[in-house]
């Protein structure tokens, strides 16, 4: 966030508003930042002049330039859906577990969709859980792919062997 337009040549636009100073002394000046990109720009056009200019050099400096396709696999890709009541059938609030790539769109209950937190607050029934929970969820709810979990349940089984051995 930024108090006036990161665009340096806002003042450029030569805005009836952009006028300061007296008779004899009048200048343009820059416009306060708005609520385009991130509360930095005044307008969208003074976004994407800037991202015109700057974009390329902004991601290179940072080094977070992404040079190859993000993936989220069949595992990862849980999330939860919420339909409110007045665009459904039935009339209530519905929260689902889904995964598209798996095909999976499972009814589950307010109390699995939401935290305590959530949950605690009365007129926010479109929150849900993030997707990191919502795949805790779908492993809790057998729906999930068990295989990296039977890894896991192996491990643990292995480690309890370990230890009872040397612990008797
Ligand atoms: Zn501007």
């Amino acid at each position: 966030m930024s108090e006036w337009c990161q665009n340096p040549k806002c003042p450029e636009k030569k805005n009836q508003n952009q006028i300061r100073g007296s008779k004899g002394a009048k200048y343009y000046q820059s416009n306060k930042a708005n609520r385009y990109g991130n509360g930095n720009f005044c307008t969208l056009g003074c976004q994407t002049e800037w991202n015109n200019e700057y974009m390329d050099r902004a991601i290179d400096a940072l080094g977070v330039r992404i040079h190859n396709a993000v993936k989220i696999n069949l595992e990862d890709a849980w999330y939860v859906e919420y339909s409110s009541s007045w665009r459904n059938q039935s009339n209530e609030d519905e929260y689902y577990l889904r995964n598209k790539l798996k095909g999976v769109r499972q009814l589950i209950t307010k109390q699995q969709a939401q935290t305590p937190e959530q949950q605690a607050e009365e007129y926010n029934s479109w929150q849900h859980i993030n997707n990191t929970q919502a795949k805790e969820l779908a492993i809790q709810l057998g729906l999930a792919s068990w295989h990296i979990n039977q890894f896991n349940i192996y491990y643990r089984y292995y480690w309890h062997l370990v230890s009872s051995i040397f612990n008797p």
